[in-house]
C-alpha cells in the first residue's frame, strides 16, 4: 500500500477540554493522524469548549501536550491546523470563539424557516418528558412553538421572553454508509426537534459540531461509535444546512477486562498517566493501534509503518479490550529496540542529579533488559545509588560472611579505577568467587553478603553492574561500613547523616 496524496482530505480530532487526555480518545486522535497522514491530507484540532461550566483551559492544555507527545513524542505540533499551529484557513478552532458564526449559521435556518424559536420552560418540558415516559412514550418535543405566529415570536422577543432555537427536523429516514460498520438507518420521528442554540445563547453541541465539520471542509469524521446517534443529528443540521455530509466511521470502543467502558476502576485511563509513569508514546502508539486493527499478525510497528499500513476499511467494529500486560510487553520491546543512547538518556532523567556518568551507564546497560517501562527506574536505581542502612537480618548475614566481604574489599582495592566497566566488574566477580571457592564456599554464599553489604538487599540489578555503578571510594566504604561492627556502624550512619 502507498500513501497517496489527496488535500481533499481533512479530518478532525474534537476533544472537549473537560478533562484529560482519555486512552480511548487518544485511539480517536491516532486514527484520524494516520488516516490524515496515509492520506497526504490535513489533521485538524477543534476544542470543543462551548460547556462553559466543564471546559477549562488547563484541561486544554493537558489534552495538546500529551497528543503532542503522544503523536510525535512533542517534538512538533502533528496537527495542521488547530491551536498551537500556524497554519489553517479555517479558524478560530476553538468553538468559544466560534458563537457569532454559529449564531448566524442559526439565524439563517430562522429566516429559512428550517428552524423556529422555542419559549418554552425547563419547568413544561420536564412535565412533558414526564408526560410522555408515563404513557410510554419516547420523549421529544411536542412542536408547540412550531405553531407560534411570526407576530407572536416577535412581540415576545421585544418583551425580552428568552428563547431557544429548535430545528425543525423532518419526517423521514436518515441513512448514511458507514465506513466501518456499513449502511445505517436512523427514523427521524425518535430524535425530535432539537435544540441547536440554548436560550443563554450557547450553541448545542450536535450544531456546533456539524456546522464546524462543513465550515472546515472536514471530509472523514472518525470517532468512537458512542458517538453514533450525534451522527444522526448532525446530519439533519447539515441537511438543513445544506452542506455535504462527510464520510462518518464510528470504531469500537475500548472495554475493560470486566466488559464494562474502560473507566479510572480499571486503573489508569489517561495518556497523562502512562507518560507520567514513564511509559514510552512509541509504545502506546503502537499498543492502541493494536486495539481493533488487524496487521497480520505483526505486532510490533512503528508510526512510519502505521501510516503506511491504515486502512479505515480493516477497523473491526468489535469493542477492544484493555490489556495492560500487552501495552507493558510493548513499551519493555521498544525499550529494548531503543539506541543505547537514547536509552541512557531516558535512565539518567530519572535519577538524582549529579549522578556519575558511569553509574548511568552500567544502570543503562543493566536496567535495558530487565524494565517494562521508564517509571522503574528510580525506584530500582535507588539502592545501587545510595549506601545502605544494614539492621536485622541483613546486618548479621554480612557480619557472617567478612572473611569474604574482607577479600571483596581487597580485591576492588587493588584496581585503580575510579569505576570499573562491567566487564572489568565481571572479572572482579569471578575472581573474588575463585578465592571462595578455595575456601569451600559456593557462589550464594559469596554474593548475597556482598549484594547486601552494597546495597542493602536480596535482589536487583546484577552484581557486576552494582559494582560498575558504584565507584571505587564509594564501593570500599561501604564494604568498611558493612563489616564495621554494630555500635561502630550506627556511630558511621550518624557522622553520615551530619556530613
Ligand atoms: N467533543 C466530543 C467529545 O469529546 C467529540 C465529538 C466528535 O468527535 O464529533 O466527545
Amino acid at each position: 500500500m502507498t500513501i497517496s496524496l489527496d488535500p481533499k482530505v481533512r479530518v478532525r480530532f474534537a476533544p472537549s477540554p473537560t478533562g484529560s487526555l482519555h486512552i480511548g480518545s487518544a485511539r480517536t486522535a491516532l486514527y484520524n493522524y494516520l488516516f490524515a497522514r496515509h492520506n497526504g491530507g490535513a489533521f485538524i484540532v477543534r476544542i470543543e469548549d462551548t460547556d462553559v461550566e466543564r471546559s477549562e483551559t488547563r484541561h486544554e492544555e493537558t489534552i495538546l501536550d500529551d497528543l503532542a507527545w503522544l503523536l510525535a513524542d512533542g517534538d512538533t505540533v502533528p496537527w495542521d491546523e488547530g491551536p498551537r499551529a500556524t497554519s489553517g484557513a479555517c479558524g478560530p478552532y476553538r468553538q468559544s470563539e466560534r458563537l457569532a458564526l454559529y449564531r448566524e449559521g442559526a439565524e439563517g435556518l430562522l429566516e429559512e424557516g428550517k428552524a423556529y424559536r422555542c419559549f418554552c420552560s425547563d419547568e413544561r418540558l420536564e412535565e412533558l418528558r414526564a408526560a410522555q415516559l408515563a404513557a410510554g412514550q419516547m420523549p421529544k418535543y411536542d412542536r408547540r412553538c412550531h405553531g407560534l405566529s411570526t407576530d407572536d415570536v416577535s412581540s415576545r422577543m421585544a418583551a425580552g421572553d428568552r428563547a431557544a432555537i429548535r430545528l425543525l427536523v423532518p419526517a423521514g429516514e436518515i441513512v448514511f454508509d458507514d465506513v466501518i460498520r456499513g449502511p445505517m438507518t436512523f427514523s427521524s420521528d425518535v430524535i425530535g426537534d432539537f435544540v441547536i442554540v440554548r436560550s443563554n445563547g450557547a450553541a448545542g453541541y450536535n450544531f456546533a459540531a456539524a456546522f464546524d465539520d462543513s465550515a472546515m471542509r472536514i471530509s472523514h469524521v472518525i470517532r468512537g461509535d458512542d458517538h453514533m446517534t450525534n451522527t444522526a443529528r448532525q446530519l439533519v443540521v447539515l441537511a438543513a444546512l445544506g452542506a455535504p455530509a462527510p464520510r462518518y466511521a464510528h470504531h469500537s470502543l475500548i472495554l475493560g477486562p470486566d466488559g464494562s467502558k474502560l473507566s479510572k476502576r480499571h486503573g489508569a485511563t489517561s495518556v497523562g498517566e502512562y507518560r507520567d509513569a514513564g511509559y514510552l508514546a512509541t509504545a502506546i502508539r503502537n499498543y492502541l493501534s493494536l486495539l481493533s486493527w488487524s496487521h497480520d499478525e505483526r505486532e510490533i510497528l512503528a508510526i512510519g509503518e502505521l501510516i503506511v499500513d491504515f486502512d479505515l476499511g480493516k477497523l473491526s467494529a468489535s469493542p477492544a479490550i484493555f490489556d495492560r500486560a500487552k501495552l507493558d510487553w510493548l513499551d519493555h520491546h521498544w525499550i529494548m529496540l531503543s539506541r543505547d543512547d537514547d536509552h541512557a538518556a531516558e535512565v539518567a532523567r530519572r535519577l538524582p542529579a549529579g549522578t556519575a556518568p558511569e553509574a548511568v551507564r552500567a544502570l543503562a546497560a543493566a536496567l535495558k533488559p530487565s524494565v517494562a517501562s521508564y517509571g522503574e527506574v528510580t525506584a530500582i536505581a535507588a539502592p545501587v545509588l545510595s549506601r545502605p542502612q544494614l539492621t536485622g537480618e541483613s546486618a548479621q548475614l554480612v557480619l557472617g560472611a567478612s572473611e569474604s566481604l574482607r577479600g571483596a574489599q581487597s580485591l576492588r582495592a587493588a584496581r585503580s579505577a575510579d569505576y570499573l566497566t562491567p566487564d572489568g566488574a565481571r572479572e572482579l566477580l569471578a575472581e573474588y568467587r575463585r578465592l571462595g571457592a578455595d575456601r569451600g564456599l559456593k557462589a550464594r554464599q559469596l554474593l548475597m553478603p556482598l549484594r547486601i553489604a552494597l546495597t542493602g538487599e536480596q535482589h536487583g540489578v546484577e552484581l557486576h553492574f552494582v559494582l560498575a555503578a558504584i565507584s571505587r571510594t564509594e564501593t570500599i566504604a561501604r564494604l568498611e561500613t558493612a563489616l564495621a561492627d554494630p555500635a561502630d556502624r550506627s556511630g558511621r550512619a550518624e557522622r553520615r547523616r551530619e556530613d
